[in-house]
């Protein structure tokens, strides 16, 4: 990990730091459906800043409803729903949200607010926002909000180095991913002296289900397809929300099922096409390291980062998966 480029951690401080002195309004966002990293950086930073005096407002676009995996972080039941939030705030804060589209319909803040600060590590992240500290070497959103409480001169406890360990925890596959630095580790270390348990923090985010889990995972594991052939290889299955409620799970327990289809070595790409309720699918693309899903993803509407990356298909399913054969046999032959 790179550390972030002084002069725009600098200018984003100087805006959070003024806002917090002078008792401005702070709406913090993530982006929807927010994962681990989204959550502990809204949630980090709304706290740092409600110390130094700011009136923080923390929120995400709908539907406003958490996994029962995140539910648990320290201030998440001070989250309000968007319907809530000032509409024009002193400063609008985008946490995690690789594009304006992410923040649904909290997008407007990034005009209306008297400043839009945005804080990002995607990639595909086309810069948006007046103040932008987007840095796509950080393996963590939460990596840049550690730097920004330290610019708030904010100390950290255990409350603030939960929700930034979630973050880093879970975008780093538990320091198993590439973006895993001698820095992330360093991080981590400081997050680890203030107390934090973080053996029960993986637990909650990782290693807890209902047994339901197993029912869904045998049914979406069962229907897998293997083509090899397709890019530097395919995996790939599809899961529904309404599947999932059949097993007794929330829609977001679908979440977690990439995470088991990527270990396939035959296939540098993993992927799995989730039915919405509303008939749309959204497709979860991992990468073994061959291929940069992000750019299939961008190609496709969505985005992420190289190893990990996103888009919505409103085609059916068997259209949805056709699309995504030839983008990716066009990454070939490229
Ligand atoms: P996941 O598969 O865990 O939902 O997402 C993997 C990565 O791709 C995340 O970093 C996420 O932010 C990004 N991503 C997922 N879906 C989309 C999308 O529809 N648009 C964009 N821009 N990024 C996405
Ligand atoms: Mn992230």
């Amino acid at each position: 990990m790179t550390a972030a480029p002084e002069a725009p951690a600098a200018a984003a401080i100087e805006v959070l730091a003024t806002a917090a002195a002078t008792g401005a309004t702070v709406v913090l966002s993530g982006h929807v459906q927010p994962d681990a990293d989204a959550l502990g950086s809204v949630l980090a930073l709304a706290e740092g800043l409600r110390r130094r005096g700011a009136q923080v407002c923390a929120t995400f676009p709908g539907p406003f409803r958490l996994p029962a995996s995140l539910s648990w972080l320290p201030g998440a039941a001070s989250l309000v729903p968007s319907t809530e939030v000032p509409a024009a705030p002193d400063v609008f804060v985008s946490l995690d949200a690789s594009s304006p589209g992410r923040l649904g319909e909290l997008a407007g803040l990034l005009d209306s607010a008297g400043t839009s600060v945005v804080i990002d590590h995607h990639a595909s992240n086309p810069g948006f926002g007046s103040v932008q500290l987007v840095v796509p070497d950080a393996p963590a959103t939460v990596v840049l909000v550690a730097e920004l409480l330290d610019g708030l001169e904010v100390e950290w406890d255990t409350q603030l180095a939960t929700c930034l360990y979630a973050g880093l925890a879970a975008d780093t596959g538990s320091f198993r991913f590439g973006n895993t630095a001698p820095g992330t580790h360093e991080l981590a270390a400081r997050l680890l002296r203030t107390g934090i348990d973080h053996a029960a923090i993986s637990q909650r985010l990782f290693d807890t289900a209902p047994f339901g889990w197993l029912r869904l995972l045998s049914l979406v594991t069962g229907r897998a397809e293997l083509e090899p052939d397709v890019g530097a290889g395919l995996v790939w299955t599809w899961a529904s929300t309404a599947e999932a409620r059949e097993c007794g799970l929330p829609g977001d327990q679908l979440e977690a099922l990439v995470d088991v289809v990527r270990a396939t070595e035959e296939a540098d790409v993993a992927c799995v096409v989730k039915g919405q309720d509303d008939g749309s699918w959204v497709v979860s693309m991992r990468s073994r390291g061959a291929t940069d899903v992000a750019g299939v993803a961008i190609a496709l509407g969505g985005g992420g980062h190289r190893a990990a990356a996103g888009y919505s298909s409103f085609a059916d399913l068997q259209t949805t998966v056709a699309r995504l054969r030839s983008e990716l046999a066009a990454g070939v032959e490229h």
